[in-house]
């Protein structure tokens, strides 16, 4: 009896530290809204300029034709709500209360390296810790000897691996690049990567399609791109976008990745203070995660397409974010995209738009397509996986595989094309 009491008494002492430990949001809640003139959309950027309210804006004000999501913490919701009022600013609550989200994605992650044991017994359904992920690479490398190698290019600034997957049939040939999880925080991305991994594994052999691809070109696939932000993001605080590196003279850390790319760096659409969601980075590759992108596409020199997951508001994105000059084959990606979206949207309907990232999302300097793009590399695409925000962020895992399902006949498409255009 006394040995089951302390039993009890150190779980529960467990299970305080653990909350304690981790950011929570109850009551935070996340509002959508347009504006209508330049007058509201500069009130609203003063809006995000008080660090006091610390309001964490998912998608940016940055002009008057596109949506404006913002997450506000409990006890300055009342205050922000009364302010877009008194601006006239029309807003509806995205989420009511967002912990009960936060939980569930929580909840999945917590049970879900129960008997893991290879890479068919692994729960696609879920989502995973670092550590399971790190297994299963290892494992789909280790089932796979003819088809598959991980290769490791790098590590990041708290010296965690950056591994890479390559699936490969021969040698020195052309090949692209799929990467997820720059962004710790959109989860769903590096979920959807797992399920394709394994899928290509299945289907080599089985699907003519993938087949008659590896037959000619290598495809390589970095599934945690920022592995640091992963484990922040489990262990302490969900919501966490960035990096985690440290620099000098400033308490925040952490470098948005995906504007530190050498694309037109530190511009429009990206921030030079280091506490922002966006910011760029002391210089252009300053963070190892990018830097170890930047170097293995240019040894390798033989990239034909460059996809990026992230997530979330179901749209396909080309280049330019930076400017609005289109790029040489805007046509073609244009095309290509409409044909990969409808591939996608004939499984279960989900609906996708497609454009630049200018046109789409808004400016944004240092990104990974802008600069794969300037390589030469000329099928480059942003996913902005689901949903359209009814969960943002915080999907649910019973959407992971379907969501997996319908982007992967949407890259098959783009990578059908790339393969049809070589020599
Ligand atoms: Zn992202």
């Amino acid at each position: 009896m006394v040995e089951k009491m302390r039993g009890l008494w150190l779980f529960h002492s467990i299970v305080l530290v653990v909350a304690h430990s981790r950011v929570t949001f109850v009551g935070d809640q996340v509002l959508r809204f347009r504006v209508i003139s330049q007058e509201q959309l500069a009130m609203v950027k003063s809006l995000a300029e008080l660090d006091n309210l610390k309001l964490d804006f998912w998608k940016e004000p940055v002009s008057i034709s596109l949506p404006i999501e913002l997450r506000v913490p409990r006890k300055h919701v009342h205050t922000v709500k009364s302010f877009l009022e008194s601006n006239g600013i029309t807003y509806s609550v995205m989420i009511k209360n967002l912990q009960p989200l936060v939980d569930e994605q929580h909840m999945s992650m917590l049970g879900s390296d129960l008997g893991q044991n290879g890479t068919d017994s692994f729960n696609y359904g879920d989502y995973h810790k670092l550590k399971e992920i790190f297994t299963w690479l290892k494992d789909l490398a280790a089932e796979n000897p003819q088809l598959v190698r991980r290769i490791k290019i790098g590590r990041s600034s708290q010296g965690r691996a950056l591994h890479v997957l390559k699936f490969s049939t021969g040698r020195n040939r052309p090949a692209i690049w799929i990467d997820s999880g720059i962004h710790g925080r959109e989860r769903v991305a590096p979920a959807v990567a797992i399920w394709i991994a394994k899928k290509i594994t299945t289907d080599y052999g089985i699907d003519p399609s993938i087949t008659s691809l590896l037959n000619k070109m290598d495809i390589f696939m970095e599934i945690m791109a920022n592995p640091d932000g992963y484990v922040y993001s489990w262990t302490t605080n969900p919501m966490w976008r960035k990096t985690m590196s440290k620099g000098p003279g400033t308490h925040c850390f952490g470098v948005d990745a995906n504007r530190n790319f050498d694309a037109n760096f530190g511009g429009n659409g990206s921030s030079k203070a280091p506490c922002a969601e966006s910011y760029c980075g002391p210089h252009a590759h300053s963070e190892p995660e990018v830097k170890a992108i930047v170097n293995f596409i240019k040894n390798h020199g033989n990239f034909m397409v460059f996809i990026t997951l992230h997530s979330y508001f179901q749209r396909l994105l080309y280049p330019y974010g930076h400017t609005h000059m289109p790029p040489e084959n805007f046509e073609e990606l244009a095309t290509l995209a409409s044909e990969a979206i409808e591939a996608l949207t004939s499984l279960y309907g989900t609906q996708y738009t497609h454009g630049s990232i200018v046109q789409v999302i808004g400016e944004s300097s240092g990104n990974s397509i802008d600069w794969s793009y300037d390589q030469g590399i000329k099928y480059a695409y942003a996913f902005e996986l689901r949903d359209e925000g009814q969960y943002g962020f915080k999907l649910p895992p019973n959407q992971i595989v379907p969501t997996a399902e319908e982007t992967w006949l949407a890259i098959k498409k783009i990578m059908e094309h790339a393969s049809n255009v070589l020599p």
